[in-house]
């Protein structure tokens, strides 16, 4: 670890340093500068803040929800697609509100460049090209969260060249770079994204720090000249008539919708891949490491997938300036003399030619479990982790950790409590408990099926859930905060003329309930909705129509908040208590929950050890009682108590 210099120019010394300006570090800088920090932001190359190393879009099924959220807190992301977004699509829009989830492609360029803009524009943010080399650490007695003692805190960073920048919270967002090396068939080279380097100081620093470090991989496809497709054979995939934006600050997105376009993988192009898989880094045991099973590569889906005989590839325009197309669905690490024979195989790509080649890249990540649940470290007090550097991937994933990351770092030097969002208050809630309960064995992705309350959880009302408190933390803006108060006051209106309208005997909300009612037909019984925004429209619409359902879900929530009061001291014994199965004792001895709620989500840990921790703590309560106060001995089973 290097020494700390002093005394140190001012310029070089900051209440948050966040490392690294991609989807995590810009949220993460500009969070914590919304909450009034003085914050640096480093990264290794100005030029590519913000940038989308794979695929240029945004949002999509439940990552979709997680940029509402996003900007429902002022985050940036919502804004940037809403700026640089070519073509607009709500996904899933014939199945339930709780499935609608928004996606847009973007224009590669247009998108950074709105997140460099805006990064600019925050006058307490100094974003900085400087490659960071190692962490500045101090002796520290700090009690972290779980009541134990930190040993060293976080003191600034060390940038290559030697200069030092200082402040009490760091936030570490430095994505697929530690100790990365990039694989294209046989040839390896160092670098976290292609045409870019390493960051193997501080996955060293790392470890020597007591980090325990593991590897993960992920890839990329080829992206091809649109010059030399022909799209009359393939599929056209025109984006909604109607797009909706991202931000509930941008009033529509008025820019001109690009196509994609849709073809298919063939035998032919599946039987040289079979040829050619022991020249595959994946399959030839150069990699090692896992991937994320819900994006594969092609070679392994021609593998898993044996019995299909197609596959679907979506030609995705990365700009509108550009001729590049991506090539959604043929992520590969092959040699590149394979990758050119496979995609002339494909019909519309017959001449296509590559301008750039797939390639994979394995990096070094940190499991999650070294967290707790305000992201900041348990080895080090004042250091936070944000993004793919915890074993996630994605850039909503990455984005919505770098927010609360950097948030929690201000909120922790004004000495004000964490913002930890509940599993019912919104995916990032979900997301966050996950990883710090459940740690990650592959790349971690949002889904849905994540989310046991989706329905609570819609992208359409991630305002009414999360932007009133990030207004009363600081996070949000006056603006954004009167937009959801004129928002909620038109709904409550609508529901007073639903409430008073009828038709004919039935009270027009009761009529509103059967589900092939059309809102049309309720606007010739109830006419002061006429002319209500589609935004306001579906609120009430759904609010009336899932009543029952919602309500249902919010009870669940009730019981399972009565079950999280129970609290789990820091040093409970769990190796003391008779009956506990030993790898329930070695998880719970490892996480440590804060309480009975935490422990039921660990992977592996059942109702029965969950019962028998629970009479543990009873019986301990019950002990204490007694000795205060004897005659507070009942009969009842500790156990029986479990809702
Ligand atoms: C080849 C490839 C393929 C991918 N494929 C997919 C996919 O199929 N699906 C998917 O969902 N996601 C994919 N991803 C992942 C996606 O790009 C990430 O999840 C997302 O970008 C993570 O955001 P982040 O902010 O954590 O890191 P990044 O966006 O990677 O940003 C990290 C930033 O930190 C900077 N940095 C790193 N080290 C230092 C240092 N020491 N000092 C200063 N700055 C530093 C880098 O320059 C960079 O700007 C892929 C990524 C790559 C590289």
């Amino acid at each position: 670890m290097s020494e700390i210099a002093r005394p140190t120019d001012s310029n070089y010394c900051f209440d948050v340093i966040v490392v690294g300006a991609g989807h995590a570090g810009t949220e993460a800088a500009a969070a914590a500068a919304r909450l009034g920090a003085r914050v640096a932001l480093l990264t290794g190359n100005l030029d590519t803040v913000g940038q989308m190393s794979c695929n240029p879009a945004i949002g999509g099924v439940a990552k979709g929800q997680i940029v509402r959220e996003i900007d429902a807190l002022g985050g940036l992301m919502g804004k940037a697609i809403d700026e640089s977004g070519i073509q607009f699509r709500m996904l899933n829009r014939r199945k339930g509100p709780a499935m609608h989830s928004p996606r847009a492609q973007a224009d590669k360029r247009r998108y950074q460049e709105a997140i460099k803009y805006t990064i600019e524009s925050y006058p307490n943010l100094s974003l900085v090209q400087e490659q960071v080399e190692d962490l500045l650490l101090q002796p520290c007695e700090d009690t972290s969260p779980d009541e134990q003692t930190w040993r060293q805190r976080v003191a600034g960073v060390q940038v290559r060249g030697g200069a030092q920048y200082l402040a009490p919270t760091v936030v570490l967002t430095t994505g697929t770079f530690l100790q990365a090396i990039m694989h294209t068939g046989e040839s390896k080279t160092a670098g976290g994204r292609a045409g870019e380097g390493t960051s193997a100081g501080l996955s060293g620093c790392l470890k020597r720090i007591g980090f325990r470090i593991e590897r993960f991989k992920t890839g990329t496809p080829p992206r091809l000249n649109a010059k030399t497709i022909d799209f009359n054979v393939t599929e056209e995939q025109p984006g909604d008539t109607n797009p909706q934006p991202f931000s509930f600050m941008t009033a529509e997105i008025s820019a001109p919708q690009i196509s994609c376009f849709i073809t298919y993988t063939n035998e032919l192009v599946h039987e040289i891949i079979r040829k050619n898989l022991h020249r595959a880094p994946m399959y030839s045991g150069q990699i090692n490491s896992t991937g994320p099973r819900y994006c594969p590569s092609i070679e392994d889906k021609v593998v898993r997938f044996a019995d299909k005989d197609r596959h679907q590839l979506f030609l995705e325009p990365e700009g509108r300036k550009t001729s590049e197309i991506y090539v959604n669905g043929i992520s590969t690490s092959l040699p590149r003399d394979v990758q050119d024979q496979i995609i002339r195989l494909v019909p519309g790509l017959e001449r296509a030619e590559i301008m750039r080649y797939g390639y994979a890249v394995e990096y070094d990540f940190c499991p999650p479990d070294q967290l707790y649940p305000n992201l900041e470290s348990k080895p080090v007090a004042g250091l936070f982790l944000a993004g793919q550097i915890n074993g996630t991937t994605g850039y909503e994933e990455a984005g919505c950790q770098g927010l609360l990351a950097g948030a929690n770092a201000a909120l922790k030097l004004a000495g004000k409590e964490p913002l930890v969002l509940s599993r019912d208050a919104a995916y990032m809630g979900v997301l966050i408990d996950d990883l710090v309960t459940r740690s990650v064995d592959e790349p971690y992705r949002m889904f849905t099926s994540r989310a046991e309350y989706r329905l609570l959880l819609r992208q359409d009302n991630a305002d009414r859930r999360l932007t009133r408190l990030g207004y009363e933390i600081g996070l949000v803006d006056s603006a954004r905060m009167e937009r959801l108060a004129t928002k909620e006051e038109a709904i409550a209106v609508a529901k007073q003329h639903l409430d008073a309208g009828r038709v004919g005997e039935i009270p027009a909300t009761k009529y509103l309930r059967r589900s092939e009612v059309t809102w049309e037909e309720i606007c010739q019984h109830v006419p002061q909705l006429m002319g209500l925004s589609a935004e306001i429209r579906d609120q009430v619409l759904w609010d009336i129509r899932y009543e029952g359902y919602i309500g249902r879900q919010e009870q669940q929530v009730d019981r399972q908040k009565r079950l999280s009061h129970k609290r789990i001291p820091a040093a409970f014994p769990y190796s003391s208590i008779v009956g506990l199965r030993n790898e329930a004792k070695q998880k719970l001895d490892r996480i440590r929950p804060a309480n009975l709620d935490q422990a039921s989500r660990i992977s592996g840990i059942t109702p029965a050890d969950l019962a028998l921790v629970l009479a543990h703590l009873e019986s301990g309560t019950r002990k204490t009682n007694l000795q205060s106060n004897p005659n507070a001995a009942t009969n009842s089973s500790p156990t029986s108590q479990i809702p």
